[in-house]
């Protein structure tokens, strides 16, 4: 069976602001996800150890469809864990609900009422981009969505495109006798900018941007030039930094809203297996 875990944590993450970006060089986000992701290992590996989340694991398997197979994804709810899965990768096009089976049950008459919701749908889709960052320490994913409910961008952390992934630096400090041009800092590219570099539409503006973390001060300043009306955002662990505080006052004085995610559901798991034959 292949299942991957989207992991909604309520749990701040560990890791760095600095490298949250998004892009690599490859940066567009695609291709199949696998594995489990936890919301944490978005972050550094290096801090995940201040995560200390223990939550109690709850699951709850979808019913069986009369018509043969199972619903998917499977949703387990509510898990606990420090971390979270990312979100079905396909993009609903109305206003329908965006976790329902295509099989429909035959058997029921009426809506499945343990669809995700728009919110958790959005936060997953930027943790389940999360999961294409080349970064060992930091994953971060960014959803940016219209005022219609489309996902219009979408971005995780790397490096620009043509900057091979294998020789730009992924340290975070550098060797002994080294500089900052050793470590990633210079060359990894956020992934804010990137899901606003990656825009399908003509522009962003009063859109809602879906981020693992809170958005570094540079990030916030791409995030204001582009119109972006809100940033939903899952972690706030640098809350007393310099960065983050001239983010939110730069927030503030442009108006751009923000809010913490707090997710509905731990948990959220894709299953591939029903689907492998
Ligand atoms: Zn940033």
């Amino acid at each position: 069976m292949v299942s991957i875990l989207l992991l909604l944590s309520l749990v701040s993450f560990a890791g760095e602001v600095v490298g949250s970006g998004s892009s690599a060089s490859d940066s567009t986000v695609r291709g199949p996800v696998r594995g489990i992701l936890n919301a944490h290992e978005y972050q550094d590996k290096m801090s995940s150890s201040e995560n200390t989340s223990k939550v109690d694991t709850l699951t709850k398997k979808r019913p069986k469809l009369d018509g043969g197979g199972t619903c998917t994804p499977i949703v387990k709810s509510p898990v606990a864990s420090e971390n979270m899965v990312s979100t079905p990768p396909v993009v609903s096009q109305n206003d329908e609900d965006v976790s329902k089976p295509s099989n429909k049950c035959i058997s029921q008459s009426t809506k499945r009422d343990d669809y995700i919701s728009w919110d958790d749908y959005f936060m997953s889709v930027a943790f389940l981009s999360a999961m294409r960052s080349k970064d060992p320490s930091t994953q971060v994913g960014a959803c940016i969505v219209n005022p219609d409910k489309r996902i219009v961008g979408i971005g995780y952390n790397g490096f620009p495109r043509g900057c091979s992934d294998d020789v730009l630096p992924w340290a975070r400090v550098p060797k002994e006798g080294g500089s900052e041009l050793d470590t990633k800092y210079p060359y990894v590219t956020h992934a804010e900018v990137n899901a606003i570099l990656n825009k399908c539409s003509a522009d962003v503006v009063g859109s809602t941007m879906y981020v693992a973390l809170f958005p570094c001060n540079e990030c916030a300043k791409v995030i204001i030039q582009a119109g972006i009306a809100e940033v939903v955002y899952m972690s706030d662990k640098y809350h007393d930094t310099d960065s983050c505080r001239a983010s939110r006052k730069m927030f503030e004085l442009s108006g751009v809203k923000t809010r913490q995610h707090k997710p509905q559901q731990r948990q959220i798991t894709i299953d591939f297996g029903p689907h492998l034959n």
